[in-house]
């Protein structure tokens, strides 16, 4: 069985393509260079440039991951609409277009499209969606874009994953921002405050998950979460405890487009798969702090909160 990733050289699809690669033959596409694990096949193209070998992977695949995107809710560049709009609806359009009807596709949606979670009760795939922001909008259009398939009859699985964290992070995230921070002593900057709260699975659950759910031919719409909050405040205190630094905190102003809590509502996926992901922060932090050293031994670039924004001293956390 051909599996093909796209997104295969980012954050997740990395992992899913050396995953899988480990079962049989597999196949990674995406813009940026990248070496394909033993066993998988590299290609590097843009998925909207319609290449021929491209077309050809997409065609005759057995199953399709759809992990390529423009995922940074805060990405900071004025003309992030457009690459938005590109790499998250075009490249998902021209994904559907290509595989055949028949060939079963998971595509990444995201957990932003739910807008947050309401006074603390999980978000489930059934309820209403309120998109904050360009990022959670876009991958709104993409779920519509699938529903297209679904309603054509085609095989298609949207996935809204909640924050996904773990080696090879990608190094604008805020986990792996704050352990960056930590390493050079510097405080960690909470955005919106330290009661906030986000749903944070392991990468390499996220991938498991992916594989079960291809291998019970689930279609449909499915959260990929824990059902567990952490609060930012024990965020910051896991890393600096795993870093063994002091707790030192500011607090920041959030992004507009950022949400106060999120939590998954796991129930849909245990009737699906069996079981939910359930993450181990220390572990997972260990890890992502041993990938970071490999991947960033010199001092990061600033942290990127415009200097009018920060609200508050340096604060230490309470365990
Ligand atoms: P990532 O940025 O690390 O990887 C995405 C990859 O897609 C990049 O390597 C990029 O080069 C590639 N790509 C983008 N547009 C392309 C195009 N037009 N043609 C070819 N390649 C293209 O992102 P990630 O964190 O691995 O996330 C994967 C998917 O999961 C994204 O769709 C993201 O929106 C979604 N998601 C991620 C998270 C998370 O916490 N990481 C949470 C929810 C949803």
């Amino acid at each position: 069985m051909v599996a093909v990733v796209t997104g295969a050289a980012g954050f997740i699809g990395s992992v899913l393509l050396k995953t899988l690669a480990r079962r049989g033959p597999a196949v990674g596409i995406d813009r940026r260079p990248f070496t394909a694990p033993p066993g998988a096949t590299a290609i590097t193209a843009d998925l909207l440039d319609a290449a021929a070998d491209v077309r050809a992977a997409l065609a005759g695949a057995q199953v399709v991951y759809h992990l390529a995107g423009c995922p940074d809710v805060r990405d900071p560049r004025s003309d992030v609409a457009q690459h938005r709009y590109r790499d998250n609806v075009l490249a998902t359009a021209a994904v559907l277009a290509t595989v055949p009807a028949r060939t079963p596709l998971l595509v990444t949606s995201s957990s932003s499209v739910y807008g947050g979670t309401r006074k603390g009760r999980p978000s489930a795939e059934t309820d209403p969606l309120r998109p904050r922001g360009g990022y959670a909008q876009s991958k709104l259009l993409v779920e519509q874009l699938c529903e297209g398939r679904a309603q054509a009859g085609g095989s298609v699985t949207v996935l809204r994953p909640f924050t996904v964290a773990g080696e090879g992070q990608r190094p604008g995230m805020a986990l792996a921002r704050w352990i960056d921070a930590a390493r050079n002593g510097l405080p960690l900057p909470l955005l919106g405050g330290p009661q906030r709260s986000r749903d944070i699975t392991d990468v390499r659950d996220v991938v498991q998950v992916l594989l079960d759910l291809t291998d019970c031919r689930a279609s449909g719409v499915y959260n990929i979460g824990t059902g567990v909050g952490h609060t930012l405040a024990q965020l910051a205190e896991a890393i600096c405890t795993v870093v063994g630094v002091e707790v030192s905190t500011i607090m920041a102003l959030p992004h507009p487009a950022e949400v106060t809590h999120t939590l998954a509502d796991t129930r849909k996926l245990r009737r699906a798969i069996g079981w939910v992901p359930r993450t181990d922060l220390p572990v997972l932090i260990a890890r992502q702090l041993a990938s970071a050293r490999a991947d960033r031994p010199v001092t990061p670039e600033p942290e990127s909160v415009p200097a009018g924004q920060l609200t508050g001293e340096p604060a230490t956390v309470a365990p």
